[in-house]
């Protein structure tokens, strides 16, 4: 059987990337509107700070407006949502992120409910939830709306495909189940209790593994011919460094799968990518301007490569 197609993740972020900027620039010339996001991170977590500054240069370069907010590890859960109140009150300020974990006096819910639906950029405010389970027009989480992009970059019509997604969180699985239901998917939500699970992966047309435990599917588990999602970011140190690695074994998955996406290089790129486009979305909603056409196109799919031996270059 052939190689897997690689789903290239970063190029199909550089694309939307592109157009997130092409959306901006129509914003600002038609309508004097430059979109603004804040990020309110608390304490000095090293890995919260690189997101964070991560996601201020993908700003700067698709043109739209970031403000950083830091605040000290011990600081109060009043403080936290005063300042969130501040922003909320801000003109420039379409989105706003509050980098998560947060410290432990803090309670993340009402964090969040403090962000209010119009400014929650990240799809986590409880309303937001509830219309995306019911299938009304939302703000879809970044990570969720990044895997079902790098599946229709593939795949086009989900009607009828059984997708399983491994793990239910309400960051990544959760969401994610929602999306491929509504896109007529059959869905089973697989999580640390479920049982058989390898048996039931294998019956997977679609696979997304967010379980965060490094090489967790293995290419037994895989269903000739599927798509296969990895979500997983893992840390594992391997020879003397550490290195990154998915939840699926992609060397191995590679010999059976339709198509897989790398780590890195594959739903990572198309988080952030997602968050620039919903900053967009929330900037033109609350002015009551309609949704940018740049950003309503799905990407196009990918031709997979030619089969061994056919069409030789
Ligand atoms: P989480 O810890 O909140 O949730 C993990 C889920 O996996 C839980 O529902 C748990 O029940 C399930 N699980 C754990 N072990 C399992 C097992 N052995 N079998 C079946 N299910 C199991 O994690 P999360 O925030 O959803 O993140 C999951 C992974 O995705 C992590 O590696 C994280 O770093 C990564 N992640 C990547 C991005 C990205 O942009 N690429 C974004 C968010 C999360």
């Amino acid at each position: 059987m052939a190689e897997a197609q690689l789903i290239d993740g970063q190029a199909l972020a550089t694309a939307l990337r592109s157009r997130v900027a092409d959306a901006v620039a129509m914003l600002t010339a038609r309508h004097g509107v430059t979109p603004g996001l804040a990020a309110v991170l608390v304490g000095d977590d090293p890995a919260s700070r690189i997101y964070v500054r991560n996601k201020q240069r993908a700003c700067a370069a698709a043109g739209i407006g970031s403000f950083e907010h830091e605040l000290p590890g011990d600081a109060s859960e009043a403080e936290v949502l005063g300042l969130i109140g501040t922003l909320r009150g801000d003109e420039r300020v379409d989105g706003i992120i509050v980098q998560l974990p947060l410290p432990r006096q803090i309670d993340p819910r009402r964090v969040i409910d403090a962000v209010g639906p119009d400014k929650d950029v990240d799809g986590f405010h409880p309303l937001n939830i509830g219309r995306l389970w019911i299938g009304e027009p939302t703000v879809v989480p970044c990570t969720a709306e990044g895997c079902m992009m790098l599946i229709r970059s593939v795949r086009r019509d989900l009607a009828g495909s059984s997708a399983v997604v491994v793990g239910r969180s309400s960051v990544v699985g959760r969401p994610l189940a929602a999306l491929l239901l509504d896109a007529d998917c059959t869905v089973t939500l697989a999580h640390s209790k479920t049982r058989g699970l390898p048996a039931l992966c294998r019956r997977a047309d679609l696979l997304i593994a967010a379980a965060g435990r490094p090489l967790l599917v293995k290419a037994s588990w895989i269903k000739p011919g599927a798509t296969v999602i990895d979500v997983g970011i893992n840390r594992v140190p391997i020879g003397g460094t550490v290195r990154l690695v998915g939840d699926v074994d992609t060397a191995a998955a590679m010999q059976v799968a339709g198509a897989i996406t790398p780590v890195p290089g594959g739903v990572g790129p198309m988080t952030i990518a997602c968050l620039l486009r919903n900053a967009v979305l929330a900037a033109c909603r609350r002015r009551g301007l309609p949704d940018p056409e740049a950003l309503a196109a799905l990407p196009p799919v990918m031709e997979p490569p030619p089969p061994d031996g056919c069409c030789a270059r």
